[in-house]
């Protein structure tokens, strides 16, 4: 459509829908009811949206016999691309809620979402972009209950930033989180790192793999839940995204007050992630991952927790005494060094 005709639609919103978003999108009126009738309300259908009322309203004890406390997280999403392999912005603001619901060891149950779109951004690709929200969120088992639209001025977003909020309920007993790490517990992650980051920047840079590497983008909620049915001892959790590997365990070291003693050989990362860290010169132990966690578990439960996760997961080290609040890296040389944080981020707008 032209851009003399999309201006005449949006002057005249009863003619010609537009096929990118305008700013009359965000007004209140009537091409903003249309934008949320025809898009977000038939992909994010469930009883307390279409309540259509302007808080959701929600049971944070789903039945009877759950009981527990209540987990709350925000998220804003930026990720440039928004279309990678393996995933896109929309399952990545599912996800990513999502995930840090279920590092706390809570049962995900609802999300909130608020889309700031840019003027001009195709509307097809905003229902791409909701449709696969939709799905991300049936396969994490939560509903979207809530949202909010702004739109700004062409030139002022990035086509959209996502922001959800997350609520989800932590079952009795359960009790996950820095304060609980101590040294003698094994350090696990749940798969191979560093996907998530080079999938992206494959995109962003145009650089070709010749195996094309797809982002590990995933829900980790029902595999923490099948850990605690397993009877598995968690102490910490921590998804592995913005700093991979090295932010996570330095944060949870310093937060605890441990060392922490890796054993780089045993650490998983795939050859063509590998391969294209080299060529890229990052270092993979900093790249992001969107579907990956560390564990800090007891020695007792090192054996039935890497079960429970399958063949992807790693023991890769330990929580010592010695160098508190420093990551130690044991080489495969016999050499070893301090691995640090960042003093910025490798990748920017990775999540
Ligand atoms: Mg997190």
């Amino acid at each position: 459509m032209s851009s003399d005709r999309e201006r005449l639609a949006s002057a005249c919103p009863t003619q010609h829908p537009p096929s990118t978003v305008q700013l009359a999108h965000g007004g209140g009126g009537r091409r903003m009811r249309q934008l949320i009738e025809g898009v977000f309300l038939p992909a994010f259908a469930n009883p307390t949206l279409l309540a259509r009322h302007d808080s959701a309203v929600v049971d944070v004890v789903p039945d009877v016999t759950s009981r527990g406390r209540v987990a709350l997280t925000t998220d804003s999403y930026v990720v440039k691309p928004l279309f990678f392999p393996g995933g896109d912005i929309g399952r990545l603001a599912v996800f990513g809620t999502v995930n840090d619901l279920a590092m706390a060891g809570a049962r995900p149950l609802h999300l909130t979402a608020a889309f700031i779109l840019e003027e001009g951004l195709a509307l097809a690709a905003l229902r791409r972009i909701v449709e696969s929200m939709r799905d991300a969120a049936t396969e994490a088992g939560v509903a979207i209950v809530t949202g909010d639209t702004k739109v700004v001025d062409r030139g002022k977003g990035d086509g959209v930033f996502i922001t959800t909020t997350g609520v989800g309920l932590v079952p009795p007993g359960v009790d996950i989180g820095p304060h609980r790490v101590q040294p003698g517990d094994a350090v696990l992650v749940s798969g191979d790192l560093g996907r998530h980051g080079i999938a992206v920047l494959s995109v962003r840079e145009g650089l070709a793999f010749a195996s094309p590497i797809e982002s590990d983008c995933a829900a980790l909620a029902s595999c923490v839940a099948a850990l605690l049915a397993a009877g598995v001892t968690l102490h910490c959790l921590r998804d592995l995204t913005r700093g991979g590997l090295a932010a996570a365990l330095n944060e949870i070291a310093m937060d605890a007050n441990v060392g922490v003693l890796l054993d780089e050989p045993a650490i998983p990362v795939s050859e063509p992630v590998r391969g294209a860290c080299e060529l890229l010169g990052l270092d993979p132990l900093h790249v992001a991952c969107e579907g990956r966690m560390t564990l800090m578990v007891p020695a007792a439960s090192v054996e039935r927790a890497l079960a429970t996760l399958g063949s992807g997961a790693a023991r890769i080290g330990q929580v010592v005494e010695a160098h508190p609040r420093v990551v130690v890296l044991k080489t495969g040389l016999g050499g070893s060094h301090t691995l640090d944080l960042l003093a910025g981020e490798q990748l920017p707008r990775i999540c």
